[in-house]
């Protein structure tokens, strides 16, 4: 991969596992990253922090970004010798313009290299369980552009009608009427399938059914627009059959996570693996906070410490991040026997090659307790480094039994960074994975109560749910067991019922 060079890349439909294996690592590369609307979000996570991103989409009228500025764009860039790519929608030749960007890179003697990407209207129509051709059902297929930009480019009705095989419109929306009508006046028989997919393999997919004459008046009333496919032919009945996308337990169902502990991004996973749609609506940020001297003193004294305690990722993340600066490694803790409080906070700790001696069965301050309490004596030195607002609990019990030091490596602070209110309105449910969440989530969006109370909330446990009723809030559900898992489950149980009968 090189500097100075454009690779222009097709991003495929949207879904981020469709992109090719250049294409990603050419995404990972990018210094610059220009895109379009098409492009699906998740694709654009996988860009360097450093990467600039430049946005061009257009929506039908109102162009953000004329295509001969976008060429000049690319050739701008080029010329400052960095690595450009310029992603798009689906394939690049498949009504992308890419012909015109490279032929302009050419004139300006600028390296290009062009990756292909799956269309939209192959890798999408998949995706809404049509496949664009079936033996027996459709021998050929025919990609057209719905949009007409005069009379003069007026396709020829009569021949297109007359085609056998599958036909898919791209940008017709606007014309959907036109097109059905067209193909009837000029005889393609008026109760051909016909379906328009949104958003083809967004998590936002939705495929309007209908037959050539009735599709305009279906997608109307579904509400349903740009950007969207428009295919025609009997390979739309075989959608019955091969759909799968859409009947994902938590398909079309935007879920906030309210993030303020290391178990969001597991749960934002599962979300996504189940076809929802996560949205991350981060509470805390995390501020390091420095102790020098003591932790100086520490790193000099840890093998007269028998325990080092972590009670959260953040914890063993600064732990080590001090441990660094001052030269050192984990091979101080080698005369210590580490206690993690639970599963993430060990896998962190193993990732810096130690495994943890204890972890409790439950991943709380009780829990945690319940296990050191035989384990401890009297003397022992027992080190817990974590954040400077945590529960007091822990430390309070532990000092009855033996002599315990904190040291506060961080602290987390409610954030002020709130999401748009136009984005905050999309959401259909809001998780709680703590009583502390419900607490932050209320201060940054308590004043719209009136959404709130539209949005279903859904909680890991009794203390969250409690927290809640403390706000006046309903409990749409509760996980049965507390966990992550627990509360996946409880999602799947709400919404996962309504593929059950396709
Ligand atoms: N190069 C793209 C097409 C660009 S033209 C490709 O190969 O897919 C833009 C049109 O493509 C849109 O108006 C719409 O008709 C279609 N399109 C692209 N991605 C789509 C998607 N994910 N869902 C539905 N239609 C899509």
């Amino acid at each position: 991969m090189d500097k100075g060079k454009v690779y222009l890349v097709g991003a495929g439909p949207g879904h981020e596992g469709l992109i090719t294996r250049r294409g990603s690592d050419l995404v990972k590369a990018a210094d610059v990253l220009v895109y379009d609307r098409l492009v699906g979000s998740n694709i654009l996570l996988d860009a360097k922090d450093t990467c600039e991103m430049i946005y061009v989409g257009k929506k039908s009228a109102d162009h953000t970004m004329r295509q001969e500025d976008i060429n000049q764009l690319l050739v701008d860039k080029a010329k400052e010798d960095k690595l450009v790519v310029r992603l798009k929608g689906g394939d690049p030749y498949v009504f992308g313009r890419g012909g015109e960007e490279v032929i302009k890179l050419n004139q300006h003697q600028v390296p290009f290299e062009v990756v292909p990407g799956i269309s939209s209207s192959i890798g999408g129509l998949c995706y809404a369980g049509i496949p664009i051709t079936h033996r027996g059902v459709a021998t050929s297929f025919h990609i057209i552009t719905g949009h007409f930009k005069d009379d003069e480019t007026e396709h020829d009705w009569g021949a297109l009608a007359r085609l056998q095989g599958t036909l898919v419109f791209l940008m017709g929306m606007s014309n959907l009427k036109k097109i059905t009508d067209k193909l009837i006046a000029h005889d393609k028989p008026k109760d051909t399938p016909a379906a328009v997919v949104h958003w083809a393999s967004h998590p936002n997919q939705v495929v309007v059914e209908g037959t050539l004459d009735s599709l305009y008046d279906k997608v109307q009333a579904a509400g349903v627009s740009s950007p969207s496919l428009i295919v025609i032919g009997d390979v739309v009945a075989l959608r019955k059959e091969l759909s799968f996308f859409e009947n994902q337990p938590l398909h079309g169902v935007q879920v906030a996570v309210t993030r303020a502990s290391q178990q969001a991004s597991g749960l934002i996973d599962r979300i996504r693996s189940l076809g929802g749609q996560p949205i991350a609506l981060p509470m805390i940020d995390i501020k390091a906070l420095d102790p020098k001297e003591q932790m100086d003193h520490l790193v000099d004294h840890m093998a007269s410490y028998q325990y080092l305690v972590f009670t959260s990722v953040n914890g063993v993340k600064r732990f080590f991040q001090e441990l660094d600066k001052r030269g050192r490694d984990s091979r101080i803790l080698h005369a210590s026997q580490v206690v993690c409080i639970g599963q993430p906070t060990a896998d962190v700790l193993r990732d810096h090659g130690i495994r943890a001696d204890v972890l409790p069965n439950r991943a709380v301050a009780e829990g945690l307790l319940d296990t050191l309490r035989p384990l401890l004596k009297q003397g022992d030195r027992v080190l817990v480094p974590r954040a400077k607002n945590a529960r007091p609990l822990l430390v309070e019990e532990l000092d009855k039994i033996c002599q315990v030091e904190e040291v506060h490596l961080y602290e987390s602070q409610a954030t002020n960074q709130v999401m748009a209110l136009e984005d905050f309105k999309k959401i259909q449910v809001v998780t709680f994975t703590s009583a502390s969440t419900v607490k932050h989530f209320m201060k940054a969006y308590g004043h719209h109560r009136d959404l709130i109370l539209e949005k279903d909330l859904v909680s890991i446990g009794p203390i969250t749910s409690q927290a809640l009723r403390d706000f006046d809030l309903p409990v749409k559900s509760q996980a049965k067991v507390h966990t992550i898992d627990g509360l996946v489950e409880a999602l799947k149980d709400l919404y996962g019922g309504d593929h059950d009968n396709q």
